[in-house]
């Protein structure tokens, strides 16, 4: 039997990279978890198990951010096996880098499409949905404000959650309900490294005083800060886990 004191926390993206990060950290935390994943189903179960393992409560759910409906069916899903949402993190994102001469008009969309309507998909959801005294934290990233070249269409897009984010915090008053960004640094995820030669990796690692590439769960840790008690003042900030990069 599930508790009725445990939160219950929907992370989006979390087959891989971060959002599992994060679903293994919120679930070690004692959340119930909602593992969101687009394609990857095999990633997804096989937390979920490892999750159960460790004595946690975990779901799967299969639904693309861009689609609206099958975000209402993800909250369905979660209301449905642990009675409420307390926690929507907002992580699922892709990134697709060139100059901005460079960049058609399907890399850009789909860039629009799952980072920043897939956000407003499931903040428009989380902003009816979630229980009083709930946290959103969406997952944006260090690139707005490298402003390196290449990244125009996807730090526009987390320019956008940023502006959202803060939005968000103040339509919210009343509910006791924090909206906080969490912007990532390189991070070692399939996202950062594919495709990437081994000289820029470790350009983009020097980026930061500390010499390296961020972890996973370095990012998951940051995201339980501000879904846990420790994090109850902290509202419409954009945190930088970055080591320093900027
Ligand atoms: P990743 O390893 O490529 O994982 C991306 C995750 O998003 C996967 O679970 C994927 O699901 C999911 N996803 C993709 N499209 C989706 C859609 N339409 N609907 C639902 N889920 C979808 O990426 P990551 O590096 O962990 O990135 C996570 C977040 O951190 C992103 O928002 C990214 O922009 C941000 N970030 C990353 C870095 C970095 O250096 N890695 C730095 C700053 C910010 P499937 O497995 O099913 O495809």
């Amino acid at each position: 039997m599930m508790s009725n004191e445990r939160k219950v926390a929907i992370v989006t993206g979390a087959s891989r990279g971060i959002g599992a990060a994060i679903a293994r950290r919120l679930a070690r935390d004692g959340m119930n978890v909602l593992v969101n994943f687009a394609g990857n189903v095999r990633e997804a179960e096989a937390l979920v198990r490892e999750i159960e393992k460790a004595d946690g409560h975990a779901i799967t759910a299969q639904a693309d951010v861009r689609d609206p409906a099958a975000v209402a069916r993800m909250f369905d899903a979660a209301e449905a096996a642990f009675g409420g949402v307390d926690v929507l993190v907002n992580n699922a994102g892709i990134m697709k880098l060139a100059t901005l001469a460079e960049t058609d008009d399907a890399t850009f969309d789909s860039q629009v499409a799952i980072n920043l309507k897939g956000s407003f998909n499931t903040l428009r959801e989380a902003s009816r949905r979630l229980r009083n005294g709930g946290r959103i934290i969406n997952i944006s990233s260090s690139v707005v404000g490298l402003y390196q070249p290449t990244y125009a269409a996807y730090a526009a897009t987390k320019a956008g959650v940023e502006a959202m984010t803060h939005i968000l915090t103040k339509e919210l008053r009343g509910r006791n309900i924090t909206v906080n960004a969490v912007a990532p640094g390189p991070t070692a995820t399939d996202l950062f490294l594919d495709g990437k030669p081994q000289e820029v990796i470790d350009r983009l690692a020097n980026i930061s005083p500390l010499e390296r590439l961020g972890q996973p769960a370095e990012i998951a840790a940051t995201v339980s800060f501000l879904a846990g008690p420790d994090g109850a003042w902290i509202n419409g900030q954009t945190l930088h886990a970055n080591g320093g990069a900027i």
